[in-house]
């Protein structure tokens, strides 16, 4: 493509997003254009990367079996009601955007497609020599995002690849889920990411099984992933668990009192306020858990995990209780509730953590006041406890004992082990050998292909521009010719240009009447890997200047056009 017929011209200024970069340079450098929030349009350019991040990723789940297909977008809400997901989704979580059609139906475009391939399938398959199958589609997802941002990272439409397995049983869905593993582990590493498989949350999607996540690792991620520095241990903090050092040394419980301290800010400043150590300080939350109240307790030197709480009360909506509730059951503002004497109403919940210790302090449900020496039972009944504690680096390894750190990651691809539980709501059954009717056990794999592309220049940048690994640049070459209508230029630079495009290599051709500054400025910002100049100078020598673009400007060598297709055809072999 000659730069003179491109369409996506270079920006100048573009306010700075944030932390983010990748949505600034996708703006400068022509490739993405906002038509409005959460919607982009991919120019030339983009599409170009996404059907090469594509390709990688139909090779790679064709070689583990799976069978590519292509369902609407648009899906009559009867089969999400059937599923029991048409509440949660329109109005609960929100994310669904739905509307009625000139016959009156109510449809919605696609957030997922549990739903349509299940029907397929329950359709289409009878049989247990008929399974397993695995099918897959890389189409526009619909999402009515809180927060839409950071370009192409959060859109409201955007390109997935989304799999779906179905399978005899149990032992069987371990088999696909494995195989999706290993066939994501190719993908990103073919794409030339720094990523990591992580355990996750199962989220609205649901499943008992396993899940796990894969991680473009980068400083702007927006998870945060707990790994261990001795094993392989790694989670996303939604889902991550960690033991804690625990120091009780008192055995005998001291009579409960209540101190005044007024104002006191923070677990350290009110165990630094009561001469006590942090652990033995207790935070208490109150939740809005659906239509009851919860009281959250966890050691005043932890953080509580929203996800771990809900998926325990297996509420569908969990928010912090507001202040005129709080008020109402604690007679305190808030800052000050605790266990002792909260009404009945209020169930309490508590991390492991706040268990097996002796005279703690918690909040007094006055304001301004804090019980100190605390004890179950004696003061307050035994609460149900769980693991409810946000884990953080610095804790323990619940595997090994090693050292817990963190990493910011973002999330690119998700695997789940789903089970039955679409399969026994839309009774998508076989027969098996026996004649017996059973539900298929199904896993769903997504892969965000447009993030990936926002999380790829994450990785690789700098100040100049992108830096593109080749397997997914829009193209291989950019070819600068400088003074193009000068001695010759110019057709040598078509001569080369066709020469290239002849042996397999993508050439882009800056063949515009501009200056050096802005042509080599523009090379930098689009970010194709291999730059090639070719000027007066460089055909005296019957040569061009060959150059990556992640080495410097001093690496440069000059090479005939013949070396330079051989490289390139090296690099893109390896
Ligand atoms: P997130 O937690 O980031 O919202 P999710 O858990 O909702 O993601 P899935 O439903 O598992 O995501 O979707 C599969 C993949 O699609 C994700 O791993 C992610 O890469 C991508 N994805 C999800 N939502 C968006 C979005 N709004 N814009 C771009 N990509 C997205
Ligand atoms: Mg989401």
């Amino acid at each position: 493509m000659k730069l003179s017929r491109h369409l996506g011209k270079t920006v100048k200024e573009v306010p700075n997003t944030a932390q983010v970069v990748s949505h600034q340079l996708m703006i400068r450098a022509g490739y993405i254009k906002q038509l409005s929030a959460g919607l982009y349009s991919y120019m030339p350019l983009m599409t170009r990367s996404l059907m090469k991040i594509s390709q990688i990723i139909r090779e790679e789940m064709d070689k583990a079996g799976a069978q590519e297909l292509l369902m609407p977008a648009m899906q009559p809400s009867e089969l999400w009601k059937e599923s029991e997901r048409w509440d949660r989704y329109t109005t609960v979580d929100g994310i669904m955007f739905s509307f009625k059609d000139r016959r009156g139906s109510t449809v919605c475009l696609g957030p997922t497609h549990e739903e349509v391939i299940t029907d397929i399938v329950r359709k289409e398959v009878s049989s247990y020599k008929e399974l397993p199958k695995n099918l897959y589609q890389i189409q526009s997802k619909f999402r009515d995002e809180i927060r839409p941002r950071f370009g192409l990272m959060r859109a409201r439409e955007f390109v997935m690849k989304d799999a779906y397995s179905f399978d005899l049983n149990e032992e069987a869905l371990d088999v696909s889920y494995k195989s999706m593993h290993k066939a994501y582990t190719n993908i990103f590493t073919r794409i030339g990411s720094d990523f990591r498989s992580v355990q996750a949350d199962a989220g609205a999607i649901g499943g008992s099984g396993g899940s796990e996540e894969f991680m473009v690792l980068a400083k702007s991620g927006e998870d945060l992933i707990i790994y261990c520095d001795s094993c392989d241990y790694s989670a996303n903090q939604e889902r991550a668990e960690s033991k804690l050092e625990v120091s009780e040394s008192e055995t005998d419980q001291k009579p409960m009192e209540r101190v005044f301290g007024e104002n006191i800010i923070g677990a350290q400043a009110l165990a630094d306020f009561l001469k006590i150590p942090i652990s033995k300080t207790t935070k208490t939350i109150l939740y809005q858990a659906d239509e009851e109240v919860v009281a959250v307790l966890v050691r005043g030197d932890c953080e509580i995990n929203e996800i771990k709480v809900a998926n325990f009360l297996g509420c569908s909506q969990l928010t912090l209780a507001s202040a005129e509730t709080i008020k109402e059951l604690t007679g305190a503002e808030v800052g000050y509730a605790g266990p002792v004497n909260l009404p009945d109403s209020v169930r309490i919940i508590a991390d492991h953590y706040v268990n097996n210790r002796v005279n703690f302090e918690c909040g007094a449900n006055e304001t301004n006041y804090h019980n100190v020496n605390v004890n179950f039972e004696r003061d307050f009944k035994t609460p149900e406890f769980g693991d409810f504690k946000l884990s953080q680096s610095g804790e323990i390894c619940t595997c090994c004992d090693g050292k817990l750190l963190e990493a910011r990651g973002i999330e690119v691809g998700h695997i789940f082990k789903l089970g039955t539980i679409y399969t026994e709501k839309l009774k998508c059954e076989y027969l098996d050998k026996n004649g017996r009717t059973q539900p298929m056990h199904m896993g769903c794999y997504g892969i965000g292909v447009s993030r990936i592309a926002s999380a790829v220049i994450e990785q690789n940048h700098d100040e100049g521009g992108i830096i593109w690994p080749i397997n997914v640049a829009p193209y291989h070459v950019h070819l600068v010719g400088l003074n193009v209508d000068k001695e010759g230029v110019g057709s040598v630079c078509e001569e080369y240009y066709s020469k290239l495009s002849e042996n397999g290599i993508e050439v882009i051709y800056d063949d515009r009447d501009a200056r050096p500054g802005e042509k080599f400025n523009d090379a930098d910002l689009m970010g194709i890997p291999v730059r090639i100049t070719i000027s007066p100078r460089t055909i005296k020598e019957d040569k061009v200047e060959y150059k990556l673009r992640k080495d410097s400007k001093e690496s440069a060598e000059m090479l005939s056009i013949d070396e330079v297709i051989t490289r390139v055809q090296q690099m893109l072999k390896a």
